[in-house]
């Protein structure tokens, strides 16, 4: 594997956890389509080759390269990000125990730890990331982990993430953090202290909605821990996924830089806009996050959102008028993603719930691609435009 500690990120996303000498002199590393391999005496169960066990060449290529982007000691892929999420969380809880976890998650996570974790003997308590009064209020004597993100979806909040980790510290708590709409090229947990980091690799890391998959990132031995879990639950990713993994992870910086910049450049043009009621991104200067985005991360994601004045109708003819940008669900892809929450990532909430999220009808989620900046505007001018 070549010696990359004291190289740059954009080296280090490139040539990280490439096996050396190369495969047969293969420049890429090929797929290895098998599901298991000659045995040679190892040790115990999960050190065996066998694709479940997630020690493919290509699962372990992904290891060290994700590892070396987060900066930390070791690295796991799973088959989905909730499969990242589910076993992280069913591994560090463990039965009897207590979770803290930030209220708004994405909606997967709220749904998995408020519905699931009870029937596993485990207990959530949601809470405010900026009243840290009442962390300790619902803190119990099992609490065992506090649950974050660091950067909300569709809001764009941005919690006080150090106060998070003092508080962890002083009460022995595991912290686990979704990365997944800052990626490690604007935001690394680890430096900032977390224990666990975890990625929807479907988004940015892969970058080309073609697959889905998860990353868990930590200390080597808390990894380890939990590859156990995951080679018993199974989520393991497939080596094809694996292979485009890789490729993606390839350009995660050079694809960053642009989703920043046009994510930036739209934001403030929709800002000034006479349809526009509010834009949620935490790089404008209004944001209720701004300064604290500003003080953790090196720049301020792809996602965005805004409130269109004409509501839900506005919203839909908006919709309707766009020809770049396609509506579906998800981000990160290099093609730019327009949705309204209240109709998909939170249809299930009551309208009363979401809008005591902030969450109206006329909310519009953009996921910025990596289109040029200038017809991106355009293709917004044209549809904004009554
Ligand atoms: N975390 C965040 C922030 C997400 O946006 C998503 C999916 O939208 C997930 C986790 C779940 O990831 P996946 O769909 O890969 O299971």
């Amino acid at each position: 594997m070549p010696k990359t500690a004291n190289q740059s990120f954009e080296t280090r996303a490139v040539h990280a956890g490439e096996p050396r000498p190369r495969v047969d002199g293969a420049v890429t590393l090929p797929i290895f389509q098998t599901s298991t391999y000659e045995f040679h005496g190892q040790a115990g169960y999960h050190d065996i080759r066998y694709l479940r066990l997630n020690n493919s060449p290509n699962h372990l290529a992904l290891h060290a390269k994700l590892a070396a982007l987060e900066g930390s000691e070791g690295a796991l892929v799973t088959a989905s990000g909730m499969g990242a999420i589910s076993t992280a969380v069913l591994s560090v809880l463990k039965s009897g125990g207590h979770l803290l976890a930030q209220r708004g998650l994405y909606g997967g996570t709220h749904t998995f730890m408020a519905a699931e974790l009870p029937d596993f003997g485990m207990e959530v308590d949601f809470v405010d990331l900026h009243q840290p009064a009442e962390w300790a209020r619902k803190l119990k004597p099992n609490t065992r982990a506090f649950y974050v993100e660091s950067m909300t979806n569709p809001l764009l909040e941005v919690g006080d993430l150090p106060a998070v980790v003092q508080f962890a510290a002083a009460h022995d708590l595991v912290t686990l953090i979704d990365n997944t709409l800052a990626t490690p090229v604007n935001f690394r947990p680890i430096e900032a202290g977390f224990d666990l980091v975890l990625h929807s690799a479907t988004k940015y890391l892969n970058g080309h909605s073609d697959l889905v998959a998860g990353v868990i990132a930590g200390r080597a031995e808390r990894v380890d821990t939990i590859k156990r879990k995951l080679d018993h639950l199974g989520a393991t990713l497939d080596p094809h996924a694996c292979f485009l993994l890789n490729r993606g992870i390839k350009t995660l910086p050079l694809r960053m830089e642009r989703h920043n910049r046009n994510a930036l450049a739209l934001a403030r043009w929709l800002d000034a806009h006479p349809a526009v009621d509010a834009v949620h991104y935490p790089g404008l200067p209004g944001h209720p996050a701004a300064a604290r985005a500003q003080a953790l991360f090196s720049g301020f994601g792809g996602l965005l959102s805004f409130d269109h004045k004409g509501g839900a109708a506005g919203a839909h003819r908006m919709i309707e008028r766009l020809e770049l940008a396609a509506e579906a669900v998800s981000l990160g892809g290099v093609e730019t993603l327009v949705t309204l929450p209240a109709e998909t990532s939170h249809v299930g909430l009551s309208p009363a719930q979401r809008s005591e999220l902030g969450i109206g009808d006329g909310l519009v989620r953009v996921a910025l691609g990596i289109e040029g900046e200038d017809d991106l505007l355009a293709d917004f001018e044209r549809a904004l435009s009554e």
